[in-house]
């Protein structure tokens, strides 16, 4: 295939087949994985519809900046059709809070989007409507990293998303030469950079002993990279293991180690479809 036309949202199509995969391997995480199937397929079309108004065309942004703008011209009609699909696919509670947005109507709307995007995870909203809210920008913050001119004034190992300031989602373990090199992949805008093995990247905590690892024999390529200075947690992908795997979903997948995390304390650091 050549130029980008045609790859423009392969990751997405990347996402769903693993997620199919793992469902047909891991029975504990099937439900769950085909809910985010469906909610990933709605998502590209969102992608794929943005990116196609867009070609190929690269914006410099400052670091940090990418929550700058928010389009709501352009993202008010694909919300209210997302309501309208979590109210159908989604479970009980994110059904209901669905449905009650959708009854709020457009200015509601808009507030409730304005507010997640600016705020993130700090958001004055319910857990309901800002998973409902994530879920929905996620795609739309892909498209504009993906259309973003990467800055060379990066930090160097920024704990947050050096485009959107985003928490990270999961991390990587990516091959390089004999060993490995750890990244981070944004909660928001999917971006992924580079981070240092040893440093906690909720509390910059170095100190190796309170750092410990986690890994079960059931899902031998997923770390649980803990903190005993701030009790956060972030699950690695280690790809260098099993290089199939796509590290948002395969985060998704593994429920046991969250429940496990959870159970001992440990607060995970953005979390997930699930809200685990
Ligand atoms: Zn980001
Ligand atoms: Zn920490």
């Amino acid at each position: 295939m050549t130029g980008s036309l045609g790859s423009i949202g392969r990751q997405w199509d990347q996402r769903i087949q693993r997620a199919n995969e793992l469902a047909a391997r891991h029975p504990f995480a099937a439900e769950a994985l085909r809910f985010y199937e469906r909610i990933a397929s709605f998502q590209k079309s969102l992608y794929e519809n943005l990116a196609a108004g867009n070609g190929e065309a690269k914006k410099v942004r400052a670091p940090g900046s990418l929550r700058d703008e928010l389009n709501l011209i352009t993202l008010l009609p694909w919300f209210a059709s997302f309501l309208a699909f979590v109210e159908d696919v989604a479970p009980p509670p994110l059904a209901q809070s669905a449905a009650e947005l959708n009854a709020a109507g457009g200015m509601r709307w808009e507030e409730v989007l304005d507010e997640f995007w600016h705020s993130g995870e700090d958001a004055a909203l319910t857990a309901p409507e800002a998973l409902i809210s994530w879920a929905f920008l996620q795609p739309y913050a892909e498209h504009l990293a993906d259309h973003t001119e990467r800055s060379e004034a990066e930090e160097e190992t920024p704990s947050l998303c050096p485009l959107c300031s985003g928490s990270p989602q999961a991390g990587a373990l990516r091959p390089l030469g004999d060993g490995a090199k750890r990244s981070l992949i944004c909660s928001l805008c999917a971006t992924e950079w580079e981070y240092r093995r040893i440093v906690c990247p909720a509390c910059g905590e170095e100190n190796v002993d309170k750092l410990p690892v986690y890994v079960a024999e059931e899902l031998p390529h997923i770390r649980v990279e803990a903190c005993d200075t701030c009790h956060h947690y972030i699950k690695t992908i280690d790809l260098t293991k099993d290089g199939r795997a796509v590290p948002v979903v395969d985060e998704l997948a593994a429920i046991p180690l969250s429940l496990w995390a959870a159970e001992k304390g440990y607060e995970k650091l953005s979390s997930n479809l699930l809200g685990i």
